[in-house]
């Protein structure tokens, strides 16, 4: 069984009930979370002109291989009806793989651990609650040494309560 984190995003319609919903569909196919992040708003990264973000983070521990698993989430993302129209744009949701045990994969569709995690503040915050002490396998440091480091300002602000 490998350890495995997942991290979410919405930033359309009602993104509370879209990550919640992800987060059951992949719990359905994957196995249930070990671990669950709070709900961030977070700025939206690469394309700045739109709504906020939601994200979140879970673990758990799956038999799948690395491959199926992406399968798994691109199969939940088609389901809950994302279009892939324009790079870092607007999304109903998007999953992503983030570490998946100590494997590093380097394939057309698939980079392990996610190639931009360290440069992420709205992927770092919630993924350092969860597995703060988890060790990066390429860049040697644990997640909550890379949020230290990282040089990303983007806001990134705890959800309590129903945000939606
Ligand atoms: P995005 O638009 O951010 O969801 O990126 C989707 C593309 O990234 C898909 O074509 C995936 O095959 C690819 N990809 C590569 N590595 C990963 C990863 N670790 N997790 C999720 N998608 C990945």
């Amino acid at each position: 069984m490998a350890k495995t984190i997942l991290h979410l995003g919405s930033n359309i319609g009602l993104r509370n009930f879209n990550l919640r919903r992800a987060q059951r569909l992949l719990e359905k196919r994957l196995g249930k979370a070990t671990k669950v992040s709070s709900c961030y708003e977070t700025a939206a990264w690469g394309v700045e002109d739109q709504r906020d973000f939601l994200n979140m983070a879970f673990c758990f521990k799956t038999k799948l291989s690395p491959d199926q698993v992406l399968d798994v989430a691109q199969r939940v993302e088609s389901k809950m009806g994302r279009l892939r129209l324009q790079k870092w744009g607007e999304r109903i949701i998007d999953v992503d793989i983030i570490f998946y045990g100590d494997e590093v994969v380097n394939t057309d569709r698939l980079q392990l651990p996610h190639p931009w995690m360290q440069d992420r503040r709205f992927v770092l915050v919630p993924v350092a609650e969860i597995a703060a002490k988890w060790r990066h396998p390429v860049l040697g440091a644990k997640v909550k040494k890379l949020l230290r480091n990282c040089t990303d300002t983007g806001h990134v602000q705890r959800v309590s309560g129903k945000l939606r």
